[in-house]
């Protein structure tokens, strides 16, 4: 096999399919417009114009990815443009949310990055990041609890990103300390109390429930295991808690009790199939061979997977670990032989090729499986190249957004090219 020219036709793809979608990209007044139409379409993009999942700091974060690999100093004013944009929305309606993909801290994350490339944003990055900081200590945390919805203790909005954000943060002083402890504390007692998680943890039927489960199977809720919306999600931001060395708090106990949760059916399987709902009452894990997403990320076997391998490296697992890599590896595999309708980084194979950057030997072919799923999914005629899953027939919503649309996918490009815009690492997937 002639590596020299699949390597080369994998970078004309990736080049392509990136530059398309910066080009599409340019104005973010257009942008924020044309996802606000978006939101009203039958397809529910969901945006809220300022966040990194959901906004347009995520179309910042891709431009600058693509901005500092390429040397581009025009395309790297583009991107301080995005970000400007997301501020400015964000102060004319304050969110007092502080999650990664929907809150403050995401933001934090692009703010930081663009100080890192331009120095006078470092004051408004300094600034948000002790207004995250405050926040996070004025927060009392409720210790009488019963039950929490997932969603405030998730990566995606909850305090897990949070705790990545302050573990992975540039600003690691001592008052980020006293926040990730702060934060780190409350999830660990969460966790490690002396009641189910199953009981602990809970969503409604309706949340975060992919179309093609049966609401009717959960009617006391359930819990979420997935990386980005799960559990799993919590015991990786534990891990890169106690890996940061920033937290005075010892969390084994709590990972402990996660990976008897998230690491159950799976390990039959190797990571081709994945668990992702428990019933909240009766604990019972439901495997579905056919779950949606399960070559992602968000509730997939790679964002599973990577939140256990970092746990067994933090806890000096060496078994666990070998087991991690041998289901990554079976993940990858399965890329390669599956087909997916999602190109994006939530639920779809964008995770895959931005996780596949770096991941030694099975790196190029998950990469390259990744990206001929995603190659196939372009569509020209839409405006941001990628159609949300599912949108074969009637009007197609279009979603620029970096968690489940095309700002993902470009920044995953970026990433694959060589971009030194480390993205991955405060998210969550790597
Ligand atoms: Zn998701």
């Amino acid at each position: 096999m002639n590596t020299t020219r699949s390597s080369t036709s994998r970078e004309e793809t990736l080049e392509s399919i990136s530059t398309e979608l910066s080009d599409r990209m340019l104005d973010p007044l257009a942008v924020d417009a044309a996802a606000r139409a978006g939101v009203e379409g039958p397809l529910g993009v969901v945006w809220d114009g300022w966040s990194l999942g959901s906004g347009l700091a995520g179309i910042a974060l891709f431009q600058l990815a693509r901005a500092s690999r390429c040397g581009d100093d025009e395309l790297l004013s583009t991107a301080f443009d995005h970000l400007r944009h997301a501020v400015r929305i964000n102060n004319a309606s304050p969110s007092g949310a502080l999650g990664l993909m929907s809150g403050a801290s995401g933001l934090a994350v692009v703010l930081n990055e663009c100080a890192r490339q331009e120095a006078r944003f470092r004051p408004s990055a300094r600034r948000m990041h002790d207004r995250i900081v405050d926040a996070t200590l004025e927060t009392s945390w409720d210790f009488a609890v019963t039950g929490v919805p997932v969603p405030s203790v998730d990566v995606i909005s909850g305090i897990a990103g949070l705790a990545r954000y302050f573990a992975t943060t540039p600003w690691g002083g001592a008052r980020t300390r006293v926040a990730l402890d702060h934060v780190v504390h409350y999830l660990s007692w969460l966790v490690s109390r002396d009641v189910p998680v199953t009981r602990t943890f809970f969503n409604d039927p309706e949340t975060y429930l992919p179309g093609s489960i049966d609401a009717r199977q959960f009617p006391h809720g359930h819990v979420e295991l997935g990386a980005a919306h799960g559990l799993a999600g919590m015991l990786h931001a534990l891990a890169e808690s106690a890996r940061s060395g920033r937290t005075s708090i010892d969390v084994s106990e709590a990972m402990s009790r996660l990976l008897d949760v998230v690491h159950g059916p799976q390990s039959l399987d190797s990571g081709k199939s994945v668990v992702f709902l428990v019933p909240s009452e009766d604990g019972d894990t439901r495997p579905d061979e056919r779950a949606p997403g399960r070559l992602g990320w968000c509730r997939g076997a790679i964002g599973l997977w990577l939140a256990v391998r970092d746990a067994a490296h933090v806890l000096d697992d060496d078994g666990l670990g070998r087991e991690a890599e041998h289901a990554l590896n079976a993940s990858a595999h399965a890329l390669a032989t599956e087909r997916s309708d999602d190109p994006f980084l939530c639920h779809g194979v964008g995770a895959a090729l931005a996780v596949a950057v770096g991941d030694g030997a099975r790196s190029s072919a998950t990469a390259d499986a990744a990206l001929a799923t995603i190659a196939d999914l372009r569509l020209p005629a839409l405006p941001f190249l990628f159609a949300p899953p599912a949108a074969g027939t009637g009007p197609r919503d279009v979603d620029p957004s970096f968690l489940s649309g095309a700002a993902g996918v470009g920044a995953a490009a970026e990433l694959a090219l060589g971009s030194p815009i480390d993205w991955t690492t405060p998210l969550g997937m790597t």
